[in-house]
C-alpha cells in the first residue's frame, strides 16, 4: 500500500513527508548519520538517550513552573517574544497534528531506538576532552592515526592514502580527511573514533579558524551549518560546553569560507531570546554579508508523539529555530540566485532530540536549496560529528565519533 511504501522510504532515508503537508517533515537523525556509513552504524540508543521513557512528574512540575510564571508581567522583551511565539503557534501546532494523523509512522516512533543487533558497548573509560587538549601548549604536537581496516580496502580507493597504511597526521590545527569510499579508524590517545567516508575536520579554538579559509577559490563552500555556542542562562547549559559572548560571532569569516562564485546558503541555529534574535538580525547577518531568506522550525516529540514541553512554557519551548540566509557569491545573476528566491518560509521539522542538545542533520532538507553543483561543499562550525561529503570544524568535531557510539554493520 502507500502507506507501506512511505514507511519503507522513511526507513531507508531517515525523511518521512506527511501527506497533505509539504511544510512538514518527521526526521530520524541516526538514520540521516547512517547514510554516511560504510562499515559502521551509530547506535540508535546511543542517540536517543531521553524522551523514551514517560515521565509524568516533570511534565508537572513544568505546568506548576508556568503557572508562576504567567502571573509576572512580561517587559517589553518577553512580550516580543511572546508574539513571535504566537505568530508561530498554529503552524506548530498544525505540525504535531499531522505527526499524530499519520497512524503508519506514529506508532512506530517507539521503535526507533530499536537496533537490529544493538551489543551493549565495550569499550570502557572516559571520554576525551577535546576542548581541554586543544587548549595546552603541546597542542599542535598532538598526532593521531588514521586507518583502513584491512577488510574495506577491497571496497576503498586506496590510491589516496598510500597503500592503505597507517597515517600519522596533526589532530589539532590542520585539515584531516578521509577521501576514500569506505570509513577510516583513528586512533587518539588510547581512543578510537569513526572517520565516515569522504568526511573531514579541522579541529581548532575559534582563534585559529583562519586555518579553513580555503586557498583556492573555488573551494569554497555552498552550505554551511553553524550552531554557536551561544551564551545561556542555564547552569546545565554551561557544564556541558563551554559557550561565547555575541560578539565573538560576529568575526566568523563566513564570507570567505562561501564559495566565491556560486555563494552559499548559510542555516544558523539560535534560541528563543528575543535579545539574540535581534542581534542576528540587526548585527550578525549584515557584518557576515548573508541576507535573510526565511525561518525554519524544529518541533521536538517525544517517542509516545507528545511535544517535549508544552508550547506555552515561556523558558523551555519544544522548539528551535533555523535561520536561513544567502551570502552572494560573484555570479550575482546565475541560475543559482533564482533558485534560492524560492526558499519557503516556515517550514517544521519534528524529530525526537538526541542526548547533550545535539541538533538533527539538515542538509538533505535543505538540499533544494544550495547554489552550486551537485555534490554540494559543506560545512558545519561548531560541529561535534562529522558527515560523509561535510568538513566538519569546531573544538571538538571527533566527540560523537567515538566508537562507543557504533557498532559494525
Ligand atoms: N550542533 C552541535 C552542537 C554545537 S554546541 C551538535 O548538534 O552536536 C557548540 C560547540 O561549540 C561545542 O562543541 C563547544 O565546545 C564549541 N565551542 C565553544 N567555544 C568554542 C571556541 N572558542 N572555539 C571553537 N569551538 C567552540
Amino acid at each position: 500500500t502507500n502507506n507501506n511504501q512511505k514507511l519503507s522510504r522513511f526507513m531507508k532515508s531517515g525523511i518521512y513527508r506527511f501527506q497533505g503537508s509539504n511544510a512538514v517533515v518527521f526526521v530520524d537523525p541516526v538514520r540521516l548519520l547512517n547514510l554516511s556509513y560504510s562499515h559502521f552504524r551509530v547506535t540508535p540508543s546511543s542517540y536517543y538517550s531521553r524522551f523514551f521513557q514517560p515521565n509524568p512528574r516533570v511534565s508537572q512540575n513544568q505546568t506548576k513552573r508556568k503557572r508562576k510564571r504567567k502571573q509576572k508581567e512580561l517587559n517589553q522583551r518577553e512580550q516580543a517574544a511572546d508574539e513571535r511565539h504566537q505568530r508561530v503557534k498554529p503552524l506548530l501546532m498544525n505540525a504535531h497534528e499531522c505527526l499524530l494523523r499519520a497512524d503508519d509512522l506514529f506508532p512506530s516512533l517507539g521503535k526507533l531506538r530499536m537496533g537490529k543487533f544493538e551489543p551493549k558497548s565495550t569499550v570502557a573509560g572516559d571520554e576525551q576532552s577535546f576542548v581541554e587538549l586543544g587548549s595546552v601548549w603541546q597542542a599542535p604536537l598532538f598526532e593521531i592515526s588514521l586507518h583502513l581496516n584491512p577488510d574495506y580496502r577491497l571496497t576503498a580507493d586506496c590510491t589516496s592514502l598510500q597503500n592503505c597504511e597507517k597515517k600519522n597526521v596533526p589532530a589539532f590545527g590542520s585539515l584531516v580527511s578521509n577521501e576514500t569510499d569506505s570509513d577510516m579508524e583513528a586512533d587518539f590517545m588510547n581512543r578510537r573514533y569513526i572517520i565516515p567516508k569522504h568526511s573531514s575536520f579541522y579541529m581548532s579554538d575559534l582563534k585559529q579558524i583562519h586555518g579553513l579559509i580555503p586557498g583556492k577559490h573555488e573551494c569554497g563552500f555552498n552550505l554551511i551549518v553553524i550552531d554557536p555556542p551561544w551564551e545561556n542562562g542555564s547552569a546545565n547549559q554551561k557544564s556541558k560546553y563551554p559557550t561565547l559572548p555575541n560578539r565573538y560571532f560576529l568575526s566568523l569569516p563566513i564570507k570567505r569560507l562561501a564559495h566565491a562564485d556560486e555563494g552559499a546558503l548559510v542555516a544558523l541555529w539560535v534560541t528563543n531570546k528575543e535579545k539574540l534574535r535581534i542581534f542576528v538580525e540587526k548585527d550578525l547577518f549584515p557584518k557576515w554579508g548573508v541576507e535573510y531568506m526565511a525561518t525554519h522550525y524544529w518541533l521536538k516529540v517525544k517517542a509516545d508523539g507528545s511535544l517535549i514541553s508544552e508550547l506555552d512554557l515561556f523558558h523551555h519551548r519544544p522548539y528551535e529555530c533555523l535561520i536561513l540566509g544567502y551570502c552572494y557569491g560573484k555570479d550575482e545573476d546565475s541560475e543559482y540566485l533564482s533558485k534560492l528566491k524560492s526558499i519557503p518560509d516556515c517550514q517544521v521539522f519534528i524529530s525526537i532530540p538526541g542526548d547533550y542538545s545535539r541538533k538533527p542533520p539538515v542538509g538533505e532538507m535543505l538540499r533544494e536549496y544550495i547554489p552550486g553543483l551537485e555534490p554540494a561543499r559543506c560545512l558545519e562550525l561548531f560541529a561535534r560529528e562529522l558527515l560523509g561529503g561535510w568538513t566538519s570544524w569546531g573544538n571538538e568535531p571527533l566527540r560523537f565519533q567515538d566508537s562507543r557510539y557504533f557498532s559494525r554493520k
